[in-house]
């Protein structure tokens, strides 16, 4: 199928690694530029190299700290006003809810709600303006089946969701959609440190918790990256105008609920 995204441009956001990448990594293959984001910028160029190998797209890179404004402003300074926006950034720290302080929510609800927020502001005037915008949240399946050791992100991502259920319909009408991808247990380094972390809390080895974690998929595997990245490229398709406000889950089978 053609995306008909050809030409097009895209900034990807939290993308040297992991569902960033697998985005990053979609998207140059249907033609788009894209420019990366993230904080290493060793690992970064060498991310940015391996899609420019794999596809002869144009790709770019910033390495900043998307969760700034001065971060934001690099982002956009080389990216220019891109007709896609993938947001993403690192999930917060996992623990229990009586050892976080203030600081600990707020620097959740920054990374996890406002920065994607302030991106799309600073994006979503352009896109109507040119009558085509796509806009891609990586949030969590967190959202529709919360994760005990994961409530600041439970609580961020949450929020998130509600401010773009709204904005989406409002930017519809002008060929501009906003929706989420939902990852369940798809294979990066993210999975394995939550992982890490449940095995140092009950003791167990971390091969036994990703075991156990496996028998809970009905599909009986882990997501792999590009699949989510593949998800991603036909949000921003041409064909996928009339789908916006959606929340996309990708987790084998493990949402047990009709809708
Ligand atoms: P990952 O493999 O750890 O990759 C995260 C990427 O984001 C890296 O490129 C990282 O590079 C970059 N990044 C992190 N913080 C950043 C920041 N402040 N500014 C710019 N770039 C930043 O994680 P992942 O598994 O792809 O997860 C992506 C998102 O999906 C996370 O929010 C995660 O919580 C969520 N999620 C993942 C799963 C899963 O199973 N993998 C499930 C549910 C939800 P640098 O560290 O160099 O900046």
């Amino acid at each position: 199928m053609d995306l008909h995204l050809q030409g097009k441009s895209a900034l990807v956001c939290g993308s040297s690694k992991g569902l960033g990448y697998a985005c990053a990594m979609s998207l140059a293959r249907e033609g788009v530029s894209v420019t990366l984001v993230a904080r290493t910028a060793q690992l970064l160029e060498k991310s940015a190299e391996t899609i420019r190998q794999a596809t002869g797209a144009k790709v770019t890179t910033v390495a900043a700290d998307i969760t700034t404004p001065e971060g934001r402003e690099q982002a956009f300074s080389v990216a220019g006003m891109p007709d896609i926006l993938v947001t993403n950034a690192g999930g917060p720290k996992p623990g229990d809810f009586r050892d976080w302080s203030k600081d600990d929510w707020m620097a959740a609800l920054n990374a996890n709600m406002y920065t994607p927020i302030a991106l799309i502001q600073h994006v979503i005037d352009s896109m109507i303006n040119q009558r085509y915008g796509r806009i891609v949240n990586i949030t969590s399946a967190a959202v529709k089946m919360p994760i005990d050791i994961l409530g600041l992100s439970n609580g961020a991502r949450s929020g998130l969701t509600g401010f773009v259920a709204g904005l989406a319909r409002q930017v519809v009408e002008h060929n501009v959609t906003i929706n989420n991808l939902l990852p369940g247990p798809f294979e990066t380094d993210r999975l394995k440190e939550t992982a890490a972390k449940t095995a140092q809390n009950t003791g167990k080895p971390i091969e036994e918790i990703m075991q156990a974690r496996l028998k809970s998929i009905p599909a009986k595997r882990y997501g792999q990256p590009y699949e989510l990245g593949d998800a991603c490229a036909f949000l921003c398709s041409a064909q996928a105008g009339f789908i916006t406000g959606q929340n996309l889950v990708l987790d084998g089978g493990i949402y047990p609920g009709m809708l």
